[in-house]
C-alpha cells in the first residue's frame, strides 16, 4: 500500500507491518493476564501511604448528610458542584488523599501535565472564571482548579480528607446508606455518589524479588520529594549523585523519563512495550484572544471535540489536537475510499490505512529524533495505535540521547527480577540507588480489589457479585438493587475515554437532576427498574462499534492484557451505541423531561 500522507510519502506493506505486529505482541502475551500484577497490600502497603500530607486527628463522624460523595477527584468535584448548583447542601466529599484533586493530588511525579487540551479538559472553566496558562496544563495548575472547585461551591466545609471509606452498606429498613471510614467514622447518607475514577489503586509489577531492593524505591503516584529533593516545578537537587532506575514506559513514564535523565547521576529506563509518541506542540494561552470567548464557549468546544474525535463533521477543529487529527484522518479516508456505502470490509480497510499511516509516521519520527540507531529500533512501537494510550511530548525521545540515559529494552519480556542492589534483565544486572514504579493502576480487576472496599446492596449482595460478569447499569449510573447510588464513571454512557472529565460533568448534572427531583416528590428511594437496567445493557451489547476486542493487539489495559475477552470485559467498557455525541444529547433530554424513564422514586408512609 502506498499512503499520501499531508507532508509526506509513505510506503507500507501491509501483510508484513501485520506479520510484525503479531509477532510482537506474541513476545508479550502472559498466561497469568492481570495477575501478573501485585496489590500495593501487606509488605508493600508503605508504597500506598500518602507522602505529602499527615492526617490530622479528629473524632470520628455518626451524623447524616443528604449525599455522600466517595472520591475527591474531579468526578466527585463536579457532583458536588452540579448538587450545589441544584440548591443541595447538605453534601460531604469522602476522600483517601489529603486534599481533593483525585489523580491530580496524588500524580505529582515531575512533569506530570494533562495531554488532552486544558480548554476541554478543566471542567468548569466557564462556571469558575479560569484561563488555562497553556494548551496542556501541568500538573499542579489542574490540582488548583480542582482545589477551585472545591472552595468555590464550598465543598471544602463538610468534607473528611485523608480518611478512606472501608464499606457502603445500604439499610433498607430506613432508607439510608452506611458509610464507614478508616478513621472510625459511621454516618448515614440518603444518597451515596461514587466517582472513584478507573486509575485509582496503583498496582505493582509481579517481578521476582520486587520487595528485595534495599535502596529507596517508591511508585509514581507517591513520588518521594524528600528523597529526590525539589519539587513538581524545581529540579530534583539531590539526584545528581544517584543512579535511578525506572520500570514502565507508559503515559505516566514518559512525563517523568525527562525531568529524570535532566537532574539524575544516571538514568536506567527498564522497557517492556514502547508507547507511540507523537508531537504535543504545548503553547500558552492568548488573555486576548480567551477574553473574546462568548458565553457558552466551553459546551460548545466539548461538544467539537467529541464530534470530530468521533467521527464527525464540524466547520472547524477548535482543539487541534493529536486525538482530532486521527479521527478524522481515518473519518476522510473513509468518505474518499467508501462514500456513502456503508460497506463495513471497506471502512475496516480504510481504518487500517489510516491506522498505518499514522503508525508508520510514530516510528519515522523515532528515528528522525533518536541518534543511536539500536535505541531507536527499541523504542518504535509496533502495534496499531489505539491498542494502547496514545502518547504526546515534545521531550520524550530527545531524552534518550543523553549520555547518562540507557534504554534496557526488555524484548518485551518485561524485568526479569530484582534483588539488593539492582535490576536484572537477560541475565544483565544494572546497579541502582533508587528504584521508581510507573507500572500504572488497577484496571482490569475485579471491582472490590478496584475500589479498595465493598458496597453491598439490598438483601446483603455486593456490588462485586452484582458485576461478575461484568457492568451492569442504566446510563452507567443507576444498578437496580442499590438504590440511592449514583456510579460516576464513563462506562455505559458516554464511554468518551479521550476526554474523561466530559463524562463526569455529564454524570454530576443527571445525579444533580435526579436527587432534586427526589427531594421535590418526596422520594426515600430511587432506583432502576430491572427491565429498564437490561434493556440498556441489551442495547449496549448490540453496538457494533464497542472498542474493546481487537485480539491482535499488543497486551495491555485495553485488551484485558491480552486475556480472553468475553461479556464481561466488553461490558466494563462499553459505551452508548450512537457514541458520546449522541449520548450527551440523550442524557440532557433525558434529564430535563421530567420522567426520569427507568428510574422508581418510591415515597415510604411517614410514621404517624
Ligand atoms: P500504564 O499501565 O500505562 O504503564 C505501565 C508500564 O509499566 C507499561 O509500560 C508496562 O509495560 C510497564 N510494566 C509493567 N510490568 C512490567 C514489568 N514486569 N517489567 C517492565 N515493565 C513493566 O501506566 P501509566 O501510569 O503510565 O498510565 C496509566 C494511565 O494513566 C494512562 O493510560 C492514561 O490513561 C493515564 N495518564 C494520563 C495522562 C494524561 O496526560 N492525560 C498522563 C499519565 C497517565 P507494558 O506496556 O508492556 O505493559
Amino acid at each position: 500500500m502506498t499512503v499520501n500522507a499531508a507532508n509526506s510519502e509513505l510506503t507500507v506493506d501491509r501483510t508484513a507491518l501485520r506479520a510484525k505486529y503479531r509477532e510482537e505482541r506474541d513476545k508479550r502475551i502472559r498466561p497469568d493476564g492481570n495477575a501478573q500484577y501485585i496489590e500495593p497490600i501487606g509488605k508493600f502497603a508503605h508504597l500506598l501511604e500518602d507522602p505529602y500530607v499527615t492526617p490530622a486527628p479528629r473524632d470520628p463522624m455518626h451524623d447524616d448528610v443528604t449525599v455522600a460523595i466517595v472520591g475527591g477527584g474531579f468526578g466527585g468535584l463536579v457532583t458536588g458542584a452540579h448538587l450545589k448548583l441544584a440548591g443541595i447542601d447538605n453534601v460531604r466529599i469522602v476522600e483517601g488523599g489529603g486534599d481533593v484533586g483525585g489523580a491530580w493530588y496524588w500524580n505529582r511525579y515531575p512533569g506530570a501535565m494533562c495531554d488532552t487540551a486544558a480548554m476541554i479538559y478543566l471542567p468548569m472553566l466557564e462556571e469558575t472564571g479560569h484561563m488555562p496558562s497553556q494548551k496542556y496544563t501541568m500538573a499542579p495548575e489542574i490540582w488548583e482548579h480542582a482545589q477551585r472547585i472545591a472552595t468555590q461551591f464550598g465543598l471544602y466545609d463538610n468534607a473528611l480528607l485523608s480518611t478512606e471509606v472501608t464499606a457502603l452498606r445500604w439499610d433498607d429498613a430506613n432508607a439510608r446508606w452506611v458509610v464507614t471510614t478508616n478513621r472510625g467514622d459511621e454516618f448515614r447518607a440518603r444518597f451515596v455518589a461514587m466517582g472513584t475514577g478507573p486509575l485509582h489503586r496503583p498496582k505493582l509489577p509481579g517481578i521476582p524479588g520486587l520487595d528485595a531492593f534495599a535502596g529507596p524505591c517508591f511508585h509514581t503516584s507517591r513520588w518521594d520529594y524528600d528523597l529526590t529533593g525539589g519539587s513538581p516545578t524545581t529540579p530534583m537537587n539531590k539526584l545528581a549523585p544517584l543512579r535511578v532506575g525506572i520500570i514502565g514506559t507508559g503515559a505516566t513514564a514518559i512525563q517523568c523519563i525527562p525531568p529524570l535523565a535532566r537532574d539524575a547521576r544516571e538514568l536506567f529506563v527498564f522497557q517492556r512495550t514502547p508507547s507511540s509518541i507523537d508531537e504535543r506542540n504545548n503553547h500558552a494561552i492568548d488573555p486576548e484572544w480567551f477574553a473574546t470567548l462568548e458565553p457558552g464557549w466551553q459546551r460548545e468546544w466539548l461538544f467539537n471535540f467529541a464530534t470530530l474525535q468521533t467521527g464527525g463533521f464540524a466547520d472547524e477543529d477548535l482543539v487541534k489536537d493529536g486525538w482530532t487529527d486521527i479521527a478524522q484522518r481515518i473519518r476522510d479516508r473513509i468518505v474518499a475510499d467508501v462514500g456513502e456505502s456503508f460497506d463495513m470490509a471497506a471502512i475496516e480497510g480504510a481504518f487500517q490505512d489510516s491506522d498505518d499511516e499514522k503508525m508508520t509516521e510514530i516510528r519515522a519520527r523515532v528515528d528522525a529524533i533518536v541518534a543511536e540507531p539500536a535505541t531507536a529500533a527499541a523504542l518504535k512501537p509496533w502495534y496499531q495505535q489505539l491498542c494502547k494510550r496514545p502518547c504526546f511530548h515534545d521531550e520524550y525521545l530527545q531524552t534518550f540521547n543523553r549520555p547518562n540515559v540507557h534504554l534496557v529494552d526488555t524484548e518485551g519480556q518485561g524485568v526479569e527480577r530484582i534483588d539488593e542492589t539492582g535490576v536484572w534483565v537477560g541475565g544483565a544486572h544494572y546497579e541502582l540507588d533508587c528504584l521508581i514504579f510507573a507500572s500504572g493502576f488497577e484496571v482490569g480487576t475485579n471491582y472490590r480489589r478496584r475500589s479498595g472496599y465493598e458496597t453491598v446492596g439490598r438483601d446483603g449482595v455486593t456490588l462485586t457479585e452484582r458485576w461478575a460478569d461484568g457492568l451492569q447499569t442504566l446510563h452507567g449510573l443507576h444498578v437496580h438493587g442499590f438504590p440511592n447510588l449514583f456510579i460516576v464513571g464513563p462506562s455505559q454512557g458516554a464511554n468518551l475515554i479521550s476526554n474523561i472529565t466530559s463524562n463526569l460533568v455529564e454524570s454530576g448534572r443527571t445525579i444533580a437532576a435526579v436527587v432534586a427531583y427526589a427531594g421535590a416528590v418526596d422520594a426515600d428511594v430511587v432506583e432502576v427498574t430491572e427491565v429498564a437496567e437490561a434493556d440498556w445493557v441489551a442495547l449496549l451489547e448490540g453496538n457494533p462499534r464497542a472498542f474493546m476486542g481487537n485480539p491482535d493487539c499488543t497486551p495491555g489495559y485495553y485488551n484485558n492484557e491480552g486475556g480472553p475477552i468475553g461479556r464481561r470485559e466488553r461490558l466494563n467498557v462499553s459505551g452508548y451505541p450512537l457514541g458520546p455525541v449522541a449520548f450527551f444529547e440523550f442524557i440532557d433530554a433525558w434529564r430535563t423531561s421530567g420522567d426520569f424513564e427507568g428510574l422508581e422514586f418510591r415515597v415510604r408512609p411517614k410514621p404517624l
